[in-house]
């Protein structure tokens, strides 16, 4: 038996968090019988893969429209809200697209991002290292959430009202920022109290 690789597979954005039978199939194929799935809060299943296989594996895994991402210190593929608004009114696309230009981003510790549709239901995003929240046909910006711990916090705003393109740039910047300032395991919300909010953009 060669060495194992870990990898995030997941069904990409969408509606809800789903897979289908094919895609569970694919999977299971590369299992062995004691193997198992990790179940993460994230919306990525970690499975394990022989490693001279992972360039097959993950091909064969597109081809059912599986995402498969790198586990560790990467940005983490977006964690979304379940659109039940509809795909147009809450901005499926925009969360698409930046997920494509940030998941799977080495950076100094695993960064979580995530992406609610709407200001009233859902409130991931204030608890995520980055978080979007969609607010009429804009985007606000949040940044320094923590879900864990006694210490747990809420994210501030960092920018609001932003269009499309201005996302992108702004969320590439604070990433491209921690990636260059970061200390080596240094957890983003640990990063941006000893940098400063104001110099995140900087
Ligand atoms: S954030 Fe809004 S649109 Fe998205 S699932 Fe929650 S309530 Fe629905």
């Amino acid at each position: 038996m060669g060495n194992k690789v870990k990898l995030a597979v997941n069904g990409g954005i969408g509606f809800g968090a789903k897979l289908n039978l094919k895609q569970l199939m694919t999977i299971s194929k590369h299992m062995d019988m004691e193997g198992e799935i990790e179940l993460t809060t994230f919306q990525q299943l970690y499975i394990e893969i022989q490693e001279d296989k992972k360039d097959e594996v993950i091909k064969e895994f597109e081809s059912v429209g599986l995402k498969c991402y790198p586990v560790g210190d990467y940005v983490k593929s977006l964690r979304t809200c379940n659109f039940c608004k509809g795909e147009e009114r809450e901005g499926m696309p925009v969360a698409k697209e930046l997920n494509r230009r940030i998941a799977g981003k080495p950076v100094p510790f695993t960064l979580k991002v995530a992406y609610t549709g709407c200001p009233i239901g859902c409130g991931e995003s204030m608890l995520s290292d980055i978080g979007v929240m969609k607010y009429k046909d804009h985007y606000n910006l949040y940044v320094g959430g923590k879900a864990k711990g006694r210490d747990a916090e809420v994210g501030t705003l960092l920018r609001e009202n932003l269009t499309p393109e201005e996302l992108y740039d702004t969320v590439e910047k604070v990433i491209a920022t921690y990636t260059e300032n970061g200390k080596k395991r240094e957890p983003f919300y640990k990063f941006l109290k000893r940098l400063g909010k104001e110099h995140l953009l900087s």
